[in-house]
């Protein structure tokens, strides 16, 4: 079982004919609304990896039909706390370019309490992996018990941030990183990655694959992308971290996580969509891409 401690977003889109500058009121054309948030993503990678995943997290009143949804898709939401503030959303501007702009108000991600985590923690045993990303609070708290219980920690380091790296690296097993944040964490902690505390450390590289570095046997590998057309970007790298982290929890060796982890990563850069249109284990036997 993967435990994920991560955050749960209503994605607002708005699409409007340019971006609004100070001052400007302006309409949108078109709006919809959808399942979001780097946590909330990861769990359904998890679930449609075919791996159990437990979220832990916290929406508001408002946010009932998030935790509806992914309970639909296949997530343990019985960890899902509703909590009297606003659910954290997203307001995402698009204009006709294709450019965007993104407002993030955390709301209930950054409520979650140590006594919550705690408690849903209570049921993991060290078989089961912890997972987390940086849009929630008591990840410290999260990572210390998890550790404790000798359950695998993994760190997605998104949003980065170099102090909450910091403050989580001595309990991570895993540490997961796009190639911005792995140069900002070289950079703002001045350490090279074959360095860090942390056995083993995946740098995803868009569309030229990712790199894992095992600092137990100071070995690198990189893997080459899967060819595709990308016509959206956006959750690829929150697919890849749950397929591998699934994989992983299934019993799956590194390699085979990392293979999985591509595949589906590079189906979700060719579809529209966040949370909703992320694929499954038989999007990949069918699409073959390996
Ligand atoms: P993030 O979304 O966190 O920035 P990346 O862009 O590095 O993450 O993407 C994560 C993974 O998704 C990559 O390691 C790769 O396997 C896959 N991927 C992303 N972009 C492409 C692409 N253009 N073609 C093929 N695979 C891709």
């Amino acid at each position: 079982t993967v435990f994920n401690l991560g955050s749960i977003n209503a994605d607002l889109f708005y699409r409007v004919p340019h971006l609004l500058a100070p001052g400007e009121t302006l309409a949108s054309t078109k709006h919809s609304r959808g399942l979001g948030g780097k946590g909330a993503n990861m769990s359904v990678a998890i679930a449609r990896a075919a791996a159990r995943a437990v979220h832990i997290g916290a929406v508001g009143s408002d946010g009932r039909w998030a935790v509806e949804r992914l309970l639909e898709y296949g997530v343990d939401t019985r960890s899902i706390v509703e909590l009297d503030t606003v659910t954290g959303h997203a307001v995402i501007m698009v204009d006709d370019q294709g450019e965007n702009a993104i407002l993030i108000h955390p709301g209930a991600n950054r409520a979650l309490t140590e006594t919550h985590i705690a408690s849903a923690l209570g049921a993991a045993s060290e078989e089961d992996f912890f997972l987390f990303q940086n849009e929630t609070s008591g990840q410290v708290e999260g990572a210390t018990l998890a550790s404790a219980r000798g359950m695998r920690v993994v760190y997605a380091a998104a949003p980065f941030d170099a102090k909450a790296v910091e403050a989580v690296l001595p309990m991570l097993d895993i540490l997961v990183v796009n190639a911005v944040e792995a140069q900002q964490l070289t950079d703002e902690l001045g350490v090279a990655l074959a360095d860090l505390p942390v056995r083993d450390v995946i740098v995803t590289l868009g569309g030229d694959g990712c790199r894992w570095i095992n600092t137990d046997e100071g070995t690198e590998q990189t893997f080459p992308a899967i060819p595709v057309t990308a016509v959206d970007t956006t959750g690829a790298g929150d697919t890849f971290t749950g397929f591998l982290v699934a994989a992983l929890d299934r019993g799956l060796p590194m390699e085979q996580a990392i293979s999985l982890g591509q595949q589906a990563g590079a189906i979700m850069v060719t579809r529209h969509g966040t949370a909703d249109v992320i694929p499954d284990l038989k999007d990949i036997q069918d699409a073959r891409l390996a």
